[in-house]
């Protein structure tokens, strides 16, 4: 059996063993994220001398490397991170996934790993979707999230670029992000730690960004905040991220900021649906460089009012409570506020098939 999607042909090696339907259910329930995984995976194989070969579905399994891997002791490794939706009629879509094509490319371009074609990307997607599609859950604010990943997988010491790479896409199941309805988090701004400095990966999404992040998250954490935000590495003046979400300010005025793409904040889909979101309600949108003394102040006199954090799991995450150095401040009244609120809902309804998609920014899939 096999799957042609728009140009791409996967070749289907269905499980001999695919979860019975009532555990399948039973799993459906409430997910922890990243817990749960389809029957199938999606893989392409890619070799100096042969390009990308072997587009397949496969049962989902183990991957068996051999100690001398070179993504073991190298990190040349890239990833994304979309949803599949069931929307009402039962139809499955995706959000965007040009975009994430594109950042996966440029993503590999950085890391020194072979470019995946958009049509292999989407279309891996795709056939994922259509064989594991009794996964994608119907439940309000709940998902298939959607894992690609490359890595080099060449057996070799030396340091130089893979010669060998392996494509794959697993499929995990997500209930809401936020069980009990969307919360405030806290926030600890770090500044004895960076994730990305000039020059650096800041701007691919790669494994190795996320392995700096977590020594100054599991330290936010023991001094009592949900996540970690990060300044620039130059000057370790200028707000830049958290570890896997974007940042954004609303002024009392009615305005909108985000950090500007410096060269170290990984681009996301998220944030700029969110940018054109804002405009398209009538709010001044500026990306900018946004200095943490500013927005401190801000706090303190109130021309900050709202603070949100945004990308794919958790869709808009607001900030309720800001510390760091030497402050501790609430936003706001530290609850949820309207602009916050109102683009997550907009910006949900869209992806659940609720409002027109007037920017064409669903594909379907199943
Ligand atoms: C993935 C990611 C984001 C969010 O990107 P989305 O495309 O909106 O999911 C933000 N920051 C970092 C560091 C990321 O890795």
């Amino acid at each position: 059996m096999s799957i042609t999607t728009t140009s791409t042909t996967f070749e289907v090696h269905l499980t001999e063993s695919p979860t019975p339907a009532d555990e399948r259910a039973a799993k459906l329930v409430a997910p922890r994220f990243g817990t749960v995984f389809s029957d199938h995976m999606a893989r392409i194989t890619w070799s100096v001398d042969q390009g990308w070969h072997d587009r397949r579905i496969e049962p989902y399994g183990p991957l068996q490397l051999d100690p001398a891997t070179a993504v073991l002791h190298y990190a040349q490794e890239i990833f994304e991170g979309l949803k599949a939706y069931r929307h009402a009629d039962g139809s499955v879509w995706t959000f965007r996934p040009w975009a994430n094509a594109a950042r996966f490319a440029r993503s590999a371009q950085r890391l020194a790993l072979p470019v995946l074609s958009e049509e292999d990307f989407l279309g891996s997607l795709a056939a994922l979707v259509a064989t594991d599609v009794e996964w994608v859950p119907s439940g309000d604010e709940s998902s298939l999230y959607l894992r690609p990943f490359m890595y080099a997988s060449e057996r070799f010491l030396g340091v130089r670029p893979s010669a060998a790479a392996e494509y794959l896409v697993i499929a995990s199941p997500v209930g809401p992000y936020f069980a009990s309805g969307v919360q405030p988090v806290s926030i600890w701004v770090a500044e004895d730690f960076h994730r990305a400095g000039a020059g650096g990966t800041g701007a691919a999404k790669c494994g190795g960004n996320y392995a700096a992040s977590l020594l100054p998250q599991q330290e936010a954490y023991a001094l009592g905040y949900d996540q970690v935000c990060f300044l620039d590495a130059s000057t370790n003046t200028l707000v830049e991220e958290l570890g896997g979400m974007n940042v954004f300010l609303v002024h009392a005025d009615g305005s909108v900021s985000t950090p500007e793409l410096s060269g170290s904040i990984l681009e996301g889909v998220t944030r700029s649906s969110i940018l054109q979101l804002l405009a398209d309600a009538g709010h001044e949108v500026r990306e900018r460089p946004v200095p943490l003394a500013e927005l401190r102040a801000g706090l303190e006199d109130g021309s900050v009012a709202e603070v949100f954090a945004c990308g794919t799991a958790a869709v808009v995450t607001p900030i309720g409570r800001l510390g760091g150095q030497g402050f501790d401040l609430t936003v706001g009244d530290g609850a949820t506020g309207p602009v916050t609120s109102s683009v997550r809902n907009e910006l949900t309804d869209i992806q659940y098939g609720r409002v027109a998609d007037r920017h064409g920014w669903l594909r379907r899939l199943v």
